[in-house]
C-alpha cells in the first residue's frame, strides 16, 4: 500500500470491454494486487480524459467478493449451481479428456470453441481460434453484434473505415444515428458536444426512443425500430427534390445517381412517415438541415445491426452523405468502425496457418438451434457434444433463450466455461475455470471507434487461482497434443510478432508511446481519391452477393437493388401488436457489470418502457407488472409509462440476468435466432410481441 501522503502510483492501460470507445486509461495502483480509481487518459486525443462511470469504479468489479478464484467441477444436476472445488491440474485433465472423448465419438467438429467480446484484447480474445484451427474443431461465424452493420457500411464504401471520429468536433452538424453513446460509447458525445460549444454545431439524434443521448441533442428523430431505410430514402428524396443533392460530387464519386433519383421519386416524406411514425415536418426539417450543412458528420452505430433489415438500413443512412457530398469536407462524411485501417496479421495469434476451410463454421447467434440439433444450423454435420467457452455468456445474451437453455441442459453435452464470475452460463457448465481481468495480463487493443493501436500491460497480480485466456489455451493445447509456435510464446511476444508482421513498430515502442495514432490521411479517410471499389465509386447499388461471406442470411433473400425500406422485419400484427427493442442500459455492458451492486442499483429492475396511450388502452398503470410474450415465450417485467417512443413500440433496456426476472426467464426469450439477411446476425431490436397486465 502507498505510504500515507505519498502520491498514488498511476499505471496505463486500455479498457478491454465490448465498446467502440476503447478508452486509454490511467489506473491507480494501490499495491501489487489492488487498484483504486480509474481515469481516462487526458493526452489521448480520442479518450480526452473521459470514461464511463462503470469503468471509473472498476475496483468494485476487480475486487468483487464473488470473483471466481478456484476451478470447479459440477456435482449436482446441470444448472443447479452445485459445484465442488478441484485443482487446476484436475480441471485441465477433465476438460482435455472430455474434448478428446467428443472428438473420438463424432469427430473434431463436434467440439465447438465459443467466444466473443468479453475482452477485446487481440491475444486474450482471439487465441481460442489457434486451438480451434490446430485441432480442426468447428469454426465460429461471429455474427452476434457487428456483422450486419459492418457489411451495410462496406456495401457502400467498399471498406470498413471512415472520416476521423475526432473530426466530429469540426462539424457544423453531427448526426448520431442508431446508437445511444451516452450509454454505450461516451466519447462520441465528448467530440460532438465540443462541436456545439466551439462552432455552434447542431447535434441530431436518430433512434428508436428518447434517451440520454437525445437529451443532449438539438433535434431528435424517433423512429419505429427497423424503419431507418425508409427515413433515409425520404431524406434523400427531399435532397433531390429541393436541389440539395450535390450533383458534381454524385457524378464524380457515385455509381448510379440518376437511377437513385428516379427510384426515390416515390419515397416521399408522406410514404416514409407511414412506415417510420416520424411526422412529415420532422423528415423535411432533417433533410433541410443536412442538405444545407455541408460539414455534416454521420456517426452510425450498432443499432443498425439488431434488425432483420439492418445492412440495408445502414447502407441507406450512409448513402445520404454521398448524396450531399459531405465526405469532401473536414468535419463531414460518415463513420461506423475503423476495423480496416489496422491490417493485422493475425496468423500467430489465431493459428491461421492451420486453418482448414473445409471444416464447418457454425453461426454463433444460432447457438440455440445448434445445441438442440437443428440440422440446418449444424450444417448437416455432427452434433456439438462439447463446448469450450471464453469471454461470453450466451445463457444471457444469445437470442431465443428457451432453445439456448434447452441446449445447455443436455446431459450429453460437456461444457467448460472460463470466466471471471459464476455467470448464468458458467452455472450450466461441467467445469468452471477462473479467469484474469484485463489489469492482470498483457494485451493489444485497437480502437474500433477511433484510430489508436494500444497496449495494456499487466498492472496488478491476479487473485490467486485465476489464469489468463492465453495460459489456459496453451495448457489445454499441451494436453490435447496441439502443436503451434503460438502456444510457446508469451503474450508480449505474440503482441510484438503481430505488430511487426502487420507493418507497425514493435512492442517496445508501443510501451514507450502507450499508443500509435494510425489515422489514415484525410484524402484516404474521406475517399477523395475514390471509394474502395475497382471503379472508385460509392455504390448506391450494392453487390449484396459479394458481401455475403458465408451465406448465413436467409436463403434466396432478395435485397433491394437501391436504398429502400426492406420489408422483412418482424412487423406487428393483430395477435402481437407491439415491436420490442432490447436497447443497452447505461450501467451494464451486455452481461458485464450485472454483477456489480452499483450498476444494479442504478438500473433498479427489468422495466418495459410503454407509451402512455398504449398503456391506457391496456389498463396498465405506472409500475404495474406486465407480461410480454410472443410465439417464443414470455416474461414478466414492470411497466414505466414513457412518451419518448412511438405508440406500438416497447423498450426493455438491459441486459439483465434471467435471474433478475421474477420467473427466472429474461428478455431474450422473446428474440429470434433466425439470421439477418444477407450475412447473418441477431435481430435483438426486432421482435413482435403482445403485452398484457400480469
Ligand atoms: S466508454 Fe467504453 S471503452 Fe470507455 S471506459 Fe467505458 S466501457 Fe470502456
Amino acid at each position: 500500500m502507498n505510504a500515507p501522503g505519498a502520491p498514488v502510483e498511476l499505471r496505463y492501460s486500455v479498457c478491454p470491454h465490448d465498446c467502440p470507445s476503447t478508452c486509454a486509461l490511467e489506473v491507480e495502483r494501490l499495491d501489487a494486487r489492488t487498484i483504486g480509481r480509474v481515469y481516462g487518459a487526458e493526452d489521448n486525443s480520442y479518450t480526452a480524459g473521459v470514461i464511463c462511470a462503470k469503468v471509473a469504479r472498476y475496483a468494485e468489479r476487480a475486487h468483487h467478493p464473488d470473483r471466481l478464484t478456484q476451478p470447479l467441477r459440477r456435482r449436482g444436476p446441470k444448472g443447479s449451481g452445485e459445484f465442488e472445488p478441484i485443482s487446476w491440474d484436475a480441471a485441465l485433465d477433465a476438460t482435455a479428456e472430455a474434448l478428446l472423448c467428443a472428438e473420438q465419438r463424432h469427430g473434431a467438429a463436434s467440439v465447438w470453441p465459443y467466444y466473443y467480446a468479453g475482452t477485446m484484447g487481440l491475444v486474450m480474445r482471439d487465441g481460442i481460434n489457434r486451438l480451434r484451427h490446430v485441432k480442426k474443431y468447428s469454426g465460429q461465424y461471429s455474427t452476434i453484434c457487428v456483422t450486419s452493420a459492418w457489411n451495410g457500411f462496406i456495401a457502400g464504401t467498399g471498406r470498413l473505415a471512415g472520416a476521423d471520429p475526432r473530426e466530429m468536433a469540426k462539424a457544423d452538424c453531427v448526426v448520431i444515428w442508431g446508437t445511444n453513446p451516452a450509454h454505450t460509447q461516451v466519447n462520441v458525445m465528448t467530440h460532438a458536444v465540443r462541436a456545439r460549444k466551439e462552432r455552434g454545431a447542431k447535434i441530431v439524434h436518430v433512434d428508436v426512443y428518447r434517451n440520454a443521448t437525445t437529451e443532449q441533442a438539438d433535434l431528435a428523430i424517433i423512429l419505429r425500430p427497423g424503419t431507418d431505410g425508409a427515413f433515409a430514402c425520404a431524406v434523400m428524396h427531399v435532397l433531390f427534390r429541393d436541389g440539395l443533392a450535390n450533383r458534381t460530387y454524385l457524378e464524380r464519386y457515385t455509381d448510379a445517381p440518376g437511377e437513385l433519383e428516379a427510384h426515390l421519386r416515390t419515397r416521399t416524406p408522406q410514404w416514409a412517415s407511414r412506415i417510420t411514425g416520424v411526422p412529415v415536418a420532422e423528415i423535411e426539417a432533417f433533410a433541410q438541415l443536412v442538405g444545407r450543412t455541408p460539414k455534416t458528420y454521420f456517426r452510425l452505430g450498432y443499432g443498425f445491426s439488431r434488425v432483420r433489415n439492418g445492412p440495408v438500413n445502414m447502407h441507406a443512412a450512409l448513402s445520404i452523405a454521398a448524396v450531399t457530398g459531405a465526405w469532401q469536407h473536414e468535419g463531414g462524411g460518415a463513420f461506423h468502425n475503423n476495423g480496416a485501417i489496422y491490417h493485422w496479421d493475425r496468423s500467430m495469434i489465431e493459428g491461421l496457418d492451420a486453418l482448414d476451410r473445409s471444416v464447418r463454421v457454425l453461426d454463433q447467434s444460432r447457438i440455440g438451434p445448434v445445441l438442440t440439433g437443428d440440422r440446418e444450423a449444424l450444417m448437416g454435420g455432427p452434433p456439438v457434444d462439447a463446448l469450450f467457452i471464453q469471454n461470453t455468456n450466451p445463457m444471457m445474451v444469445a437470442p431465443d433463450h428457451n432453445l439456448v437453455r434447452r441446449g445447455f441442459a443436455r446431459e450429453d453435452l460437456f461444457v467448460c466455461v472460463h470466466e471471471q464470475f459464476l455467470t448464468e452460463t458458467a452455472k450450466m457448465a461441467d467445469i468452471v475455470l477462473p479467469a484474469t481481468m484485463f489489469l492482470e495480463h498483457d494485451d493489444l487493443y485497437q480502437g474500433g471507434g477511433h484510430q489508436h493501436i494500444m497496449l495494456g500491460l499487466k498492472v496488478v497480480e491476479p487473485p490467486e487461482g485465476c489464469r489468463s485466456n492465453h495460459e489456459l489455451i496453451c495448457a489445454l493445447a499441451k494436453r490435447l497434443g496441439a502443436v503451434h509456435p503460438g502456444f510457446d510464446m508469451s503474450p508480449r511476444e505474440l503482441i510484438d510478432w503481430t505488430l511487426l508482421q502487420s507493418g507497425w513498430r514493435g512492442v517496445a515502442d508501443l510501451e514507450r508511446e502507450r499508443w500509435f495514432d494510425v489515422q489514415p490521411v484525410f484524402e484516404e479517410a474521406h475517399y477523395l481519391k475514390g471509394f474502395a471499389w475497382p471503379d472508385g465509386k460509392f455504390r448506391f447499388k450494392p453487390d449484396w452477393a459479394a458481401v455475403k461471406p458465408q451465406g448465413f442470411g436467409p436463403q434466396g433473400a432478395t435485397l433491394p437493388v437501391l436504398p429502400d425500406h426492406y420489408d422483412v422485419i418482424e412487423e406487428a400484427n393483430d395477435a402481437m401488436p407491439f415491436r420490442l427493442a432490447t436497447s443497452p442500459a447505461r450501467s451494464f455492458l451486455n452481461s458485464t457489470f450485472t454483477e456489480t451492486p452499483s450498476s444494479v442499483s442504478r438500473e433498479r429492475r427489468p422495466t418495459a418502457l410503454i407509451h402512455p396511450a398504449d398503456a391506457a388502452r391496456l389498463g396498465i398503470v405506472e409500475g404495474a407488472r406486465v407480461r410480454l410474450g410472443n410465439d417464443r415465450g414470455s416474461t414478466v417485467v414492470h411497466a414505466k409509462l414513457f412518451d419518448g417512443l412511438r405508440e406500438g413500440v416497447i423498450i426493455v433496456e438491459g441486459i439483465w440476468p434471467n435471474a433478475a426476472f421474477e420467473e427466472g426467464v429474461g428478455i431474450n426469450v422473446l428474440t429470434g435466432a433466425d439470421p439477418i439477411g444477407p450475412v447473418g446476425g441477431a435481430a435483438f431490436h426486432d421482435s413482435r410481441i403482445w403485452v398484457r397486465p400480469a
